[in-house]
């Protein structure tokens, strides 16, 4: 692509965002993905999930990261953001708990949700945010996929619901979301389809990775469904749910992100 800019410093950031198990034992783990373009050597610096404490609450949520001007690390708000769906392994109800979830999202960020089809892709550690052979030249579409724990190299550990580990490209200080993966715990058949209960149900962890994706991070409130420990309740987004969400939604207007081309990344360090 003659319109790729050369030696020009990219940062590709990759974190897996864990929801916490009701049992509430551990921390997830949150990698790092630093990328050059030219080179494409990355350095991967896993810390605790505890990074997404950084900047602690204030208003009730924290935000996965910020950029050198102190807006959130974010989508752009004036294109979709586009979701691709695994179909395999989908208990019954829960893709009515997606789409509901994606629902409730939307309407509290004003960002625009868009499921644009099916995949036979899964989810990978190592899953590169541009795809052109299988997705066109567009950054990759979120990948929404059950797993196993072990199974896709993304840390998915027998505890945790799921994970959420969104994708940010650009120069360092200067990143958007352009993609990620959502993967849910094929193995947690303790937990139920529908909103009964924000402890048991799938549609609390759906709104919780979800809002990961969209860069949030944890709180320890537990009247935020970004707790790190949810408790017993209703599945309502909080207050400070609804004030993050807005924070990294639309209310700062368009956020353009880097055209869509080559990143690649490799793990290491
Ligand atoms: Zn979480």
């Amino acid at each position: 692509m003659d319109d790729v800019p050369t030696n020009r410093r990219w940062a590709l950031a990759l974190g897996a965002l864990t929801l916490l198990a009701a049992s509430g034992v551990g921390l997830g783990a949150l990698g790092l993905w630093l990328v050059t373009e030219q080179r494409p050597s990355a350095t991967i610096t896993a810390v605790s999930d505890g990074v997404a404490y950084q900047g602690a609450s204030t208003d009730g949520y924290t935000v996965w990261d910020r950029n050198d001007d102190g807006q959130p690390v974010r989508w752009d708000p004036c294109r979709p953001v586009e979701f691709v769906i695994a179909p395999d392994g989908w208990p019954v109800g829960t893709r009515t708990d997606l789409e509901l979830s994606m629902d409730r999202l939307a309407a509290a960020s004003g960002l625009e949700l868009s499921i644009v089809g099916e995949t036979d892709e899964r989810p990978s550690g190592t899953r590169l945010p541009y795809q052109p052979e299988r997705y066109g030249e567009r950054w990759a579409p979120v990948l929404v996929a059950w797993s196993r724990p072990g199974e896709s190299g993304l840390g998915l550990r027998d505890v945790d619901r799921g994970l959420a580990a969104p994708v940010a490209v650009g120069a360092d200080g200067d990143r958007s979301l352009v993609s990620g993966q959502v993967v849910f715990n094929a193995e947690r058949d303790d937990l139920e389809p529908g909103a009964a209960d924000r402890a048991t149900s799938w549609r609390s962890t759906m709104l919780h990775e979800l809002a990961h994706l969209l860069g949030l991070g944890h709180v320890q409130d537990e009247d935020e469904l970004m707790s790190t420990f949810p408790g017993e309740g209703p599945v309502e987004l909080g207050p400070g749910d609804r004030r993050g969400l807005a924070a990294v939604g639309a209310e700062l207007g368009c956020r353009p992100p880097p055209p869509a081309q080559p990143v690649e990344v490799s793990p290491g360090g």
